[in-house]
């Protein structure tokens, strides 16, 4: 839907494609090279270069920035070494006694650091359930200077109308910004819906091939995006040369990979849905799940995510032992599959009090559908599932202990 909105001459693959491709003075190199260099001769000590430094910037990591923002529709990309340093970023528009709206069940990561912040009193700290208009209503009356939105939700995929939130925020000026991890701008295009800034952690699908730590924010506006660039300088979270040249290159098949990896997701899940071994399956491209409208409206897909809650009688921890295509590792949006058990992995961290009121439960498992065929996943499944039913049956629930504080 947001391709009706676009103003670009070119369409996004091939903005991507084509990507400082034979675009090398010095010696036409058609994939862009990588400039590793610290530092940039000055010709004369009163002519500042381009680059200078490359903290600063250096011209792997513009190449990066300029595609990320032309993805997003954005003015000014400004690319990190993490997803953390990014949502950092943002904080630094932040003064101390202003509030920060942020959603309950934001990533794992994200609450940790807003929560030690807010602790050390670098601004006031509002949790609401952004599904919930009343909750939403009391929270901006508040009035926030920054809300973080996150949609879709991990690992629960619960859906916050963007344009809603937006809607709000113009009320009382405050700035608002998507983490887009999730879908990346191939499936949700966040400044198209009134956002200011959107935030990535580009270790997910906008790299996709899990060998790099990276994140990104876009801003709408040339003014904001210079304000975080030079935070990003200031306070030294910049990205590397090697790590943008890696994130382009993985960056450039951004679309094959999410539509495929998309499809497969759809195909399990229609293929699951009436399994009775199953209570609940959270996936927005499902009628039944309550934030699909609001996804349709402003999603371009429904993503390659989901998470099931398995019936009492299907052992979880089982059924991850006996899969043999899915990795059990945290992280998401690669080309491989992977699978965890959220209230023992990635929100091992949060009490168990706390998971029962974001509503993980020890049963629920989440997906991350990868570049393996269809059948193949559903079939490996399929047999863990009879094995995992039998280990399970009749058995209770077993307790997970929160030990590490781990996030991904
Ligand atoms: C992984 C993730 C982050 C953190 O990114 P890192 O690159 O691991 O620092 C932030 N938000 C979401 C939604 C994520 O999935």
């Amino acid at each position: 839907m947001s391709d009706a909105q676009h103003t670009d001459a070119l369409r996004p693959e091939t903005l991507i494609a084509t990507a400082g491709v034979a675009d090398d003075p010095a010696f036409n190199s058609v994939s862009p090279p990588i400039h590793l260099s610290a530092n940039y001769a000055w010709r004369d000590p009163l002519e500042k270069p381009q680059y200078d430094y490359a903290r600063s910037g250096n011209p792997s990591r513009t190449q990066l920035e300029d595609a990320l923002a032309q993805l997003e529709g954005g003015a000014r990309g400004v690319v990190v070494s993490s997803g953390m340093a990014a949502l950092d970023l943002l904080l630094n528009l932040v003064d101390p006694g202003e509030v920060v709206i942020a959603p309950h069940d934001c990533y794992g990561g994200t609450h940790r650091l807003l929560t030690a912040r807010a602790k050390r009193s670098q601004f006031e700290l509002v949790y609401a359930n952004q599904t919930d208009p009343e909750e939403l209503a009391k929270a901006f009356a508040r009035k926030p200077k920054l809300v973080l939105v996150e949609t879709p939700s991990n690992p629960l995929l619960r859906i916050t109308d963007i344009r809603a939130v937006v809607e709000l925020a113009k009320e009382c000026g405050a700035i608002v910004a998507a983490d887009n991890t999730f879908l990346s701008p191939a499936l949700q295009r966040p400044l198209d819906l009134g956002c200011d800034i959107v935030v990535h952690s580009t270790t997910k699908f906008i790299n996709g091939h899990s060998d790099v730590v990276g994140g990104a924010v876009v801003a709408r506006d040339q003014a904001l995006g210079d304000d975080l660039a030079w935070w990003a300088n200031c306070t030294g979270v910049s990205g590397a040369p090697f790590d943008s040249f890696m994130t382009l290159r993985g960056l450039r098949t951004l679309f094959p990979r999410i539509e495929r990896q998309q499809a497969t997701a759809g195909e399990i899940v229609t293929h699951l849905e009436n399994d009775a071994r199953i209570e609940n399956i959270y996936f927005p491209g499902l009628k039944s799940h309550p934030g699909h409208e609001t996804a349709k409206a402003q999603q371009k897909g429904f993503g390659s995510m989901f998470s099931i809650e398995f019936a009492e009688g299907v052992d979880v921890i089982e059924l991850l032992r006996q899969l043999n295509l899915f990795t059990i590792a945290e992280s998401l949006g690669g080309f491989e599959s992977l699978v965890c058990t959220p209230a023992t992995m990635t929100h091992a961290a949060m009490t168990p009090e706390a998971r029962e009121t974001a509503g993980i439960s020890d049963r629920l498992v989440r997906f991350s559908i990868g570049l393996e065929h269809a059948e193949d996943l559903v079939r490996d499944i399929e047999q863990a599932l009879d094995v995992a039913g039998k280990a399970g049956a009749g058995k209770v629930a077993y307790l997970s202990k929160g030990t590490a504080s781990k996030c991904a």
